[in-house]
């Protein structure tokens, strides 16, 4: 286990793009933290100065509160999985586990010892002998997994280790890290872009967009709180519906829609701003007029219909502005249909429409 500490890091690639700006984290002995945003918002790039794979141009990198940019991935203590799992196809998944203990010349005993071990902990005990392609990709996830365990390492750095299996395995893969990470305690660093992946196994959460953190926070935080728009629509699937608004005198006038929500006096603070998106989760709604106190009461016409089983999705206009509800699959509206839907206050978010940033949380 160890405790990691960026500060002030920035990575510009010898072609001059500039990757990684100002990134600060304190990373606590054995947290779990997930690194997600879009393609190219630099998170990989950041795993790799952490692994000691990439220079940090500018900042430091520490560990135990020592400065760490310039030493090797081996001397750091970093093991790390790779999306491509990146297995030697000629030798048994025994010979994969067993290949980075042998370099390090550790003797044969210690090293079956482990091998069995750190097999025993992934289920992999009865496929020893065989090699990679006579595998099932989660079995080979876990191979690749094994292979950095084995090692004992202090630092645990995935980078999007779950993408080459289909749905239903990447669910078993999410709670078998989860479970290995309770067991083995190692702090772990974890790349994705995959925003269900953040919210189910990360301690806290950071959000990168363009080269920036845009969040640190645990899921709930995240879900809950978000600091700004980007944040609001990155977590959550479907993602947060958001309706371009000014404020007026009297009120929260939708643009290019005929709706007016007196909530003036219950979020004041938006009366210091003239352009404001009007955000609410499209799970966060109740269906109908719903006769309560602290309720915005809105009408949308039903696009579509989406039946998912456990929910539906419904894609809906306000005016001119699509939204997505969901609902209860029994509960699915009629295409073509105005419907009648309720936000209770909480569950509004309101963001200054220049800066992305919330206004009322
Ligand atoms: P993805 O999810 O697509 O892997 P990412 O968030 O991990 O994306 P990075 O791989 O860190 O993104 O890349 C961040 C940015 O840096 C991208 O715009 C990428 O094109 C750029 N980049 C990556 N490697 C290099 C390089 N060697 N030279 C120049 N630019 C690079």
């Amino acid at each position: 286990m160890a405790k990691l500490k960026l500060e002030n890091v920035n990575k510009i690639y010898p072609n001059g793009f500039q990757a990684v700006y100002d990134f600060n984290l304190e990373i606590n002995e054995g947290e779990f933290i997930v690194l997600v945003g879009p393609s190219g918002c630099g998170k990989s790039t950041t795993l790799r100065m952490i692994a000691g794979l990439e220079d940090i141009t500018e900042g430091n990198f520490l560990i135990e509160e020592r400065i760490a940019n310039k030493l090797s991935p081996r001397e750091r203590g970093v093991a790390m999985v790779f999306q491509s799992y990146a297995l030697y196809p000629h030798l048994s998944v025994y010979e994969n586990m067993a290949f980075g203990l042998e370099l390090r010349g550790f003797d044969e005993d210690y090293i079956e010892d482990r091998v069995i071990h750190t097999a025993e902990i992934l289920g992999l005990s009865e496929y020893l002998d065989r090699k990679p392609r006579e595998l099932s990709g989660g079995q080979r996830q876990r191979v690749a997994v094994g292979r950095a365990i084995i090692r004992k390492a202090d630092i645990f750095l995935m980078d999007e280790p779950l993408s080459n299996l289909d749905a239903k395995q990447r669910v078993i893969m999410r709670s078998e890290i989860i479970e290995l990470h309770r067991k083995v305690g190692s702090t772990t660093i974890y790349v994705t872009h995959d925003q269900v992946e953040a919210m189910t196994m990360a301690d806290r959460i950071v959000v990168m967009k363009d080269g920036y953190i845009q969040a640190i926070g645990t899921p709930e935080e995240l879900y809950f709180k978000p600091c700004n728009a980007f944040v609001a629509g990155f977590i959550g699937e479907p993602p947060m519906n958001f309706i371009d608004s000014k404020v007026t005198g009297s009120g929260i006038q939708f643009n290019q829609a005929n709706v007016k929500l007196d909530l003036l006096n219950t979020f004041p603070v938006v009366k210091e701003y003239e352009d404001i998106q009007f955000g609410f989760r499209p799970e966060s709604i109740l269906l109908g007029h719903v006769a309560a106190e602290k309720m915005v009461h809105l009408e949308a016409e039903v696009e579509l219909t989406e039946l998912l089983g456990d929910t539906a999705n419904v894609y809906a206009n306000i005016g001119a502005h699509n939204i997505i509800l969901k609902v209860e699959p029994y509960n699915t509206p009629k295409i073509k249909r105005k419907i009648e839907f309720s936000v209770p206050y909480e569950s509004i978010y309101l963001f200054d429409k220049k800066t992305g940033r919330t206004l009322n949380v």
